[in-house]
């Protein structure tokens, strides 16, 4: 369905388009305004991004967002992006999502938030960078 939508074939309620992203409304918001952009070529999730490309998506949704704003004065937004099944992606297209926050809407936080002891944090950061030398 995005790769439609990306390769410009597809039908949607578009927002901005540029050679590299298309932005659209999602057809199932979340709230008022929620917008998806897409890369216009095909990658699955994050992980099958460039740094340029991620960019130009993180570009377009700047541009979304101020859009969003400038129309219907939302009290703040938030950024989505799900790369997995197991993260609750179910469009194999990468999407970004751009969900404008009223003071009133439902939405709720996805995770707990607790404190984790700092020894912890400092021993899973030795593990990342070990994995992942420069
Ligand atoms: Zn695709």
């Amino acid at each position: 369905m995005f790769c439609a939508i990306a390769a410009g074939r597809g039908a949607a309620h578009r927002l901005l388009e540029d050679e590299h992203t298309v932005s659209f409304l999602n057809i199932a918001p979340a709230t008022l305004g929620h917008a998806l952009v897409v890369p216009r070529r095909h990658a699955e999730g994050l992980w099958d991004l460039g740094d340029e490309e991620l960019a130009r998506v993180a570009r377009a949704a700047g541009r979304v967002a101020r859009l969003l704003r400038g129309a219907l004065d939302p009290a703040g937004v938030i950024l989505v992006h799900a790369t997995g099944v197991a993260a609750w992606q179910s469009v194999f297209h990468f999407h970004l999502h751009v969900v404008p926050r009223y003071r009133a809407d439902e939405l709720q936080v996805m995770w707990h938030a607790a404190p984790v002891p700092d020894a912890d944090l400092a021993t899973l950061r030795a593990r990342v960078l070990s994995a992942n030398p420069s």
